[in-house]
């Protein structure tokens, strides 16, 4: 068996969508290292076109293609551009997400929606419109970024957050058993505490951070790279076996 094959992503076509920072950008760094050719879908236009310049250095094809994924019809244009450039998409990356603190008696239901909209409808609009692209170029695999918050609530309240993040773990499973006739396999990461934007404010205060590594069994928080490797096995033919999983990359912190 040639292990090393197995992890190899040449002529693959990815998107990964929030890939203009965090653990997005480094997912899309580390596909275009195992040769993937990557679209690097992102609300933001200038981080998104920050990424392609930094792919430059792999001898990989890359585009920048602003996009709100909770929006249909620009879901739509995306995997329509994308085929149009690179005639099928193997690999997925559901990441893009955003994040909201507030106390439950406060939250309106325009940010409720707004949420869910964002981090768990762009699920469903992406999953559908590359996966009928995937089902007649015969197969692909879908990764989504879930979350350790799709499992427990937060001390801190942002529950839009967590149950947007349990959505996505369980849009995981219902694609996967539907779609493996279809040789999709569909599975998601459930990173724990990963310095990236998201998480800033909340590791500016060294006693924070403090606090967040006494939870951890590692003692430490993430890198946004130790998340992408795991997103490239699981994108990977290395996986092959694997669908409709959740794989906790959190340190440990749900152990305890
Ligand atoms: P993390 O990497 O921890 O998930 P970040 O905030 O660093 O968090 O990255 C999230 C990415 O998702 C950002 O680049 C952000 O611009 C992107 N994003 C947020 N909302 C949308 C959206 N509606 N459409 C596309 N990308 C989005």
């Amino acid at each position: 068996m040639d292990y090393k094959n197995k992890f190899d992503l040449g002529n693959k076509t990815s998107i990964v969508t929030g890939a203009g920072a965090g653990i997005g950008k480094e997912i899309a760094i580390a596909l275009a290292q195992f040769g993937s050719n990557i679209v690097v879908a992102d609300i933001n236009a200038d981080h998104a076109k920050q990424t392609v310049k930094e792919l430059q250095s792999f001898n990989i094809t890359s585009l920048a293609i602003p996009i709100d994924v909770s929006k249909e019809e620009e879901v739509i244009r995306l995997v329509n551009n994308t085929m149009e450039q690179f005639g099928k998409i193997d690999i997925l990356i559901n990441n893009a997400g955003k994040m909201q603190k507030s106390r439950f008696e406060e939250m309106s239901i325009k940010d409720w929606k707004n949420i869910l909209e964002v981090n768990l409808d762009s699920v469903f609009l992406m999953s559908k419109y590359v996966g009928i692209q995937m089902i007649k170029s015969g197969g692909g695999t879908i990764v989504n970024t879930a979350s350790i918050s799709s499992f427990i609530a937060n001390k801190e309240p942002q529950c839009a957050y967590n149950v947007s993040k349990a959505g996505i773990h369980m849009l995981t499973q219902c694609l996967a058993s539907e779609w493996a006739k279809y040789n999709i396999r569909v599975n998601s990461i459930a990173p724990g505490y990963t310095k990236t934007t998201m998480t800033k404010g909340l590791f500016e205060n060294a006693e924070n951070v403090k606090d967040i590594e006494s939870l951890i069994p590692l003692g430490r928080v993430a890198e946004p790279s130790e998340i992408a490797s795991l997103a490239v096995f699981l994108a990977s033919d290395a996986s092959s076996y694997t669908t409709g999983s959740v794989i906790h990359a959190d340190g440990g912190y749900l152990v305890w």
